[in-house]
């Protein structure tokens, strides 16, 4: 069963979680209860609290708070959807900004616009010129930006905690039964709710019915040593955006407020999401596809051929039909809402829904128009 040993597998983030919920009994019934402790579950359990103070919320973590692809992510928010706009969706940046100003979350968030990069053609003034299969250079600029990751799952947690949502880590959800209210059975006990939002990404897909709609892989990253402005200036990253290739093969990365740089690239395909328990990025495919992404990182320009890297990490994302989102009831009761499967797109999208999944399970929106059920 997956949980918060097994994710420590999953390698050393550049950044640290540093909330955890104290430790209390499962009330025996709730308005509302949240499964998954990411960005969407977190910012939905706060935002359900800040509009209606009088109502009960729980957040249900199977392992601990920020333990899968929230935690352990790129840290790069940006507008839109993998799909591109989607009808409906609203400005997602000013949204995410929004909420986090109005929580107040502070995660460093920083919006200098991101780079779109290619290997044909480019900017004949681009400030990045790397060798990677070709040679890559700023194709066109975009909306976008940089955050600390670690910042932003604590500040949400802190801000859900805050407004009276009630906290649970290790309450791994195993089952919800359909009756009048749910009952959510939880590892080691359980609970009622009215409504419940499920938020669990790439796993526990049965209970969010996506297992036959949905892919889960594995995505990786590295992070090198800080380096000198000098070395950022001949990088071609004094300005500090974050960048990801328009081609293939595909690489991300942005630079830490240490000056480190997160490169990432590379997809453990998966059978069945249950592998994630196991996948370990020290063995296998993984630590090949770490150690291909450094070469390749080392080969790219000639400040980073010896360059040293000081950490190393995966996540998990999910990838639905046609890259978009799923926001949609359940199929089993109008009152179980799924949100996710951003693919590698989610920082700023699933706080941004994670506020209309919480307008939703109020009465006070209509669930978006891309894939209503
Ligand atoms: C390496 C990497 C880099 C990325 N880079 C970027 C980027 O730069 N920009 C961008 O926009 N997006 C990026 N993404 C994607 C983004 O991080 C995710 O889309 C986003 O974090 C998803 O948040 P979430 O809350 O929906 O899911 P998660 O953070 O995965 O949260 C789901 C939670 O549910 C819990 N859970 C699962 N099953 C149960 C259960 N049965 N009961 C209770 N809890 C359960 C899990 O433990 C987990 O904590 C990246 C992802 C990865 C892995």
């Amino acid at each position: 069963m997956p949980g918060s040993s097994t994710k420590t597998r999953w390698g050393k983030t550049p950044w640290t979680i540093d909330f955890h919920p104290a430790r209390r009994p499962l009330p025996e019934e709730v308005d509302f209860a949240v499964v998954g402790g990411g960005f969407t579950g977190l910012a939905a359990a706060a935002w359900l609290r800040r509009l209606a103070p009088l109502q009960s919320v729980a957040l249900l973590e199977g392992a601990s708070i920020g333990a899968g692809s929230s935690g352990h992510t790129g840290g790069v928010p940006l507008a839109e959807t993998a799909a591109g706009d989607l009808p409906g969706l609203g400005d997602v940046l000013a949204g995410f900004s929004g909420v986090l100003r109005e929580l107040g979350v502070e995660c460093d968030l920083a919006l200098p616009g991101a780079w779109e990069l290619g290997r044909d053609g480019g900017l004949p003034n681009s400030p990045v010129a790397w060798a990677d299969s070709g040679m890559l250079r700023v194709a066109r600029e975009i909306p976008g930006g940089t955050l600390d990751p670690g910042k932003l799952v604590s500040g949400l947690a802190r801000a859900a905690q805050e407004s009276g949502a009630l906290l649970f880590e290790n309450a791994r959800v195993e089952e919800i039964v359909f009756e009048e209210p749910l009952r959510v059975r939880v590892s080691g006990g359980q609970l009622r709710a009215q409504h419940v939002l499920i938020a669990t990404n790439a796993e526990s897909l049965e209970l969010s019915g996506l297992a036959s709609r949905a892919q889960p892989t594995f995505t990786l990253a590295v992070a090198t040593e800080p380096l000198t402005a000098a070395q950022l200036e001949a990088l071609g990253l004094s300005a500090r955006k974050p960048f990801y290739t328009i081609d293939l093969p595909y690489l991300w990365g942005r630079l830490l407020a240490t000056n480190g740089v997160i490169f990432g690239s590379g997809l453990v395909h998966l059978e069945d999401w249950r592998e994630l328990a196991a996948l370990d990025i020290a063995a296998g495919e993984a630590a090949e596809l770490i150690a291909s992404l450094e070469r390749r990182v080392r080969g790219m320009h000639p400040i980073l051929q010896s360059v040293q890297f000081t950490h190393r990490w995966g996540g998990p994302i999910l990838i639905a039909e046609q890259w978009r989102p799923v926001f949609t009831r359940h199929a089993r009761s109008s009152r179980v809402l799924v949100l996710g499967a951003y693919s590698g797109h989610g920082v700023a999208l699933s706080v941004h829904l994670g506020r209309w999944a919480a307008e939703a399970m109020l009465g006070r929106r209509e669930l978006p128009e891309w894939n209503r059920a």
